[in-house]
């Protein structure tokens, strides 16, 4: 009996074997994917976008995508990168100032992907709409959003969350504006990258409103807006669908939460830890 019970063992150990090295094999080189995700605080030092007072909205991006970045950075499920900091002169990581050196090839980006679509337009497999009023970009500046598209796309991002402080076009921009809250931009239904972000929109878009309310400007009424005509989500179809892509309006720069440093710390501070708490929702 003894002895059938030991070759019964040994047959068990001899089946077994081959399996729990397989998985253990598999466990080692198959690691988890972190979740990448690129930050970037709208525009620059040199074209700082909206301003009120002293407030360059360039540097209010800045100081709140850091607090994002900080956040998401302590989880370990995450690959964070950001477009700028402030340890370099040129405002930009070195990864992103030494990617627009390569300003050949990001046009050719930009050339063949406006081809495309006016292809698909011609033969009705893509309808334009009408999309809210945006500040028209420069040459340069539409090279860097390109810019962004193409690295996003080549460095396989899971997602960009593009911060921007919000204003718009009146006669004196050193008064206090009438329009308040926030309001969030995801790509067109007909983008390759829609679907995923609208996902991504809408867990970001539940978070903030727990705090703020959406915007008062009629042409971003209701706070979630799909456009066809932003670079920064995908314009043109430049973003992979897996690429989703937000842009975030955080609130009117004019606000009065903005005016004073101590509320204006709060306020990057809640919204950092609103917008992060959107991501990871998004991401469980
Ligand atoms: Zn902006």
């Amino acid at each position: 009996m003894r002895r059938h019970l030991f070759i019964f063992s040994i047959f068990i150990t001899i089946l077994i074997l081959p399996f729990s090295s397989v998985y253990a094999v598999k466990a080692t080189i198959l690691p988890i994917k972190p979740i990448k995700i690129l930050l970037v605080p709208g525009h620059d030092s040199e074209v700082w976008g909206a301003q009120y007072g002293n407030m360059k909205e360039a540097t209010m991006t800045l100081a709140l995508a850091t607090q994002i970045y900080n956040i998401l950075k302590k989880d370990k499920r995450f690959e964070v990168y950001i477009t700028r900091d402030d340890t370099s002169l040129s405002g930009y990581t070195k990864e992103f100032a030494d990617f627009f050196t390569q300003k050949d090839a990001i046009l050719a980006f930009e050339e063949n992907a406006k081809k495309l679509i006016q292809e698909k337009i011609s033969s009705g497999n893509f309808v334009t709409k009408e999309n809210p009023p945006h500040h028209s970009v420069t040459e340069d500046i539409s090279l860097r959003l390109y810019g962004f598209n193409k690295w996003a796309d080549e460095n396989k991002m899971d997602a960009m969350v593009h911060i921007h402080f919000n204003d718009y076009p009146r006669p004196n921009a050193w008064t206090i504006g009438k329009y308040k809250g926030f309001v969030i931009y995801f790509p067109d239904g007909q983008l390759p990258n829609s679907k995923e972000s609208t996902g991504l929109a809408a867990d970001i878009y539940t978070q903030l409103h727990k705090k703020y309310s959406t915007s008062t400007y009629p042409p971003e009424a209701g706070g979630l807006i799909p456009d066809q005509k932003l670079i920064a989500i995908g314009a043109n179809g430049t973003l992979d669908a897996s690429v989703r892509s937000v842009l975030i309006e955080y609130s009117y720069i004019y606000e009065k939460k903005f005016r004073t440093k101590s509320t204006r710390l709060q306020a990057y501070k809640d919204m950092a830890q609103l917008t992060a708490t959107g991501i990871k929702n998004y991401f469980k």
